[in-house]
């Protein structure tokens, strides 16, 4: 249980048709009568193709909403099926989530996440930055270095990280079942706030309402990003309620 300000971030990844808009109406009704609403900032992110729809509809509640991914420029260009962020804030978009291990598997590189972390802030999105090991790299016990160059490259000549937010999330962890053992996710965690010493950091990879309370024992985490389970409403509020209950 806490009382601490946590962002809980739904990723609904390629899912969800125009259908999937209403099982939102549970989350809006809940986040207008929880108690301690004034504790959590709740954002989803939808495919592109939804944000429009999603961001009129939560108009008047307390939800926000991000994209998955943006494009690195920051002008308008001849890059078929492309979308930058500029773009997405038009259409209501507050966030965006950059540097998934999804879009770094096929190919997206440090450099390229700098680019769109740059371009992002230009227009005024904040960005959800995703940092995490793979299998092999926490094997090798390489998690530190990995994390260090993630964050390094990525972070590169940034000076005003104010609107950035730091995801850590595992590879190993995302839609596998599987979280760190507690003491190891909070000394990754302090590592990570050890070099953002301003910057909020959550954490992301098969959270669900089943792991939520072991992960909430765990109280440097500002939050979490949450891919399968925020895909069922009730799931979704069961792990924001037992975070505070
Ligand atoms: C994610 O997509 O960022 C994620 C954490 O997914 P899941 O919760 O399904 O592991």
């Amino acid at each position: 249980m806490t009382n601490k300000y946590m962002y809980f971030i739904a990723n609904w990844k390629m899912f969800g048709g125009i259908k999937s808009l209403n099982s939102l109406n549970k989350v809006i009704k809940f986040s207008i009568s929880f108690k301690k609403k004034k504790f959590i900032k709740i954002v989803y992110c939808p495919p592109n193709t939804l944000i429009n729809l999603l961001s009129e509809k939560v108009r008047n509640s307390k939800i926000f909403v991000g994209a998955q991914n943006c494009h690195e420029k920051e002008k308008f260009g001849p890059f078929t099926g492309s979308v930058n962020a500029k773009m997405l804030k038009s259409i209501g978009a507050k966030y965006v989530i950059i540097g998934h291990s999804e879009v770094r598997q096929i190919g997206e590189s440090n450099k390229l996440i700098n680019q769109k972390i740059q371009s992002a802030i230009k227009s005024g999105l904040k960005v959800i930055f995703c940092i995490g090991e793979s299998l092999q790299e926490k094997k090798r016990k390489s998690t530190k270095k990995v994390l260090t160059k993630q964050i390094k490259l990525g972070l590169d000549k940034i000076r005003n990280k104010k609107s950035i937010l730091i995801a850590y999330e595992p590879v190993w962890a995302i839609g596998s079942g599987l979280i760190p053992k507690p003491l190891e996710l909070f000394k990754t965690i302090n590592f990570i706030k050890k070099k953002l010493k301003n910057n909020k950091v959550l954490y992301g990879g098969s959270v669900n309402s089943k792991n939520i309370h072991q992960l909430n024992s765990i109280n440097n985490i500002d939050g979490y990003l949450i891919g399968g389970a925020s895909q069922n409403s009730k799931k979704f509020i069961d792990i924001i309620k037992k975070t505070y209950n």
